[in-house]
């Protein structure tokens, strides 16, 4: 933990400058995409990578006005969670889940999760359906659990998603599964290749996956490296860290 006490405003001021520093320019970065790509600056969410960062930073990001956080792990995010109520207890961030589930992990993540992006497998839907249902059951949440589906884009299966083969089935599943939204799709950029091609395969997918869900308009894409790729290409939520927040000081997903 970073010390917050009364006795550190110094420290904690400057980190608040640094990480508002971090804001302005991804807020800058956004605002060209859009204004090039031709579209309207609040068509894309900012989704706020707090992964290896402390729940401090999150309530630097709060009040700041970010709303949104995403977390890869759940061990790492349930007692930030946590924090972060204590810290700021009258704020209502929404947290997205990012990085591989365990499904041993969905019932902890239902009590806090707004929506999960990183769905790659039917067993992981049952498990959330299943979570998410327990959740609304015990009144810890009152909404459904709003999933994405994560699609690889290079079938490369160590960085996670499904086979662009499975989409079809993947969806249905998911939207059918109760106590689950199916609200979209999420993909990451695969090393190494052109992100505007990928991108443009991915943007194709969602296409149609909305002919057939409607309900299914986010399109999770883009990150710190390729966010303005990612925005040419009809992202609706571009998931930053390291351009917000610095270089994570542990090796991550
Ligand atoms: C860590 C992570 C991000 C943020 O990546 P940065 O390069 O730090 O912006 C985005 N999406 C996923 C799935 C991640 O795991």
């Amino acid at each position: 933990m970073v010390n917050m006490g009364a006795s550190s405003a110094g420290p904690a001021d400057a980190r608040g400058a640094e990480i508002s520093a971090g804001l302005d320019a991804v807020h800058q970065r956004l605002r060209r995409a859009c204004a090039e790509a031709g579209r309207a600056e609040d068509a894309v969410q900012l989704l706020a990578v707090t992964k290896n960062f402390p729940a401090a930073d999150v309530a630097h990001l709060v009040d700041l006005g970010c709303t949104a956080f995403g977390e890869a792990r759940e061990q790492e995010a349930t007692p930030k969670v946590a924090e972060l109520r204590a810290l700021r207890p009258h704020s209502h961030p929404r947290w997205h889940v990012l990085g591989r589930l365990q499904r041993n992990k969905a019932r902890q993540v239902a009590r806090w999760a707004h929506r999960v992006e990183s769905v790659d497998s039917e067993r992981l839907l049952t498990a959330l359906g299943r979570a998410a249902g327990k959740s609304l059951e015990e009144g810890e949440r009152s909404t459904p659990l709003e999933v994405l589906i994560q699609v690889s884009l290079d079938d490369d299966p160590t960085r996670g998603g499904c086979a662009r083969s499975e989409l079809d089935a993947l969806t249905d599943i998911a939207a059918e599964t109760d106590h689950l939204r199916l609200r979209g799709l999420m993909a990451v950029a695969p090393r190494d290749s052109d992100p505007d091609e990928a991108f443009a395969q991915l943007h194709r997918l969602w296409v149609a996956v909305r002919v057939r869900f409607p309900d299914a308009d986010q399109l999770s894409a883009g990150m710190s490296l390729d966010l303005e790729a990612a925005v040419r290409h009809g992202s609706t939520c571009v998931r930053v860290g390291t351009a917000l927040l610095g270089s994570r000081p542990i090796a991550s997903t």
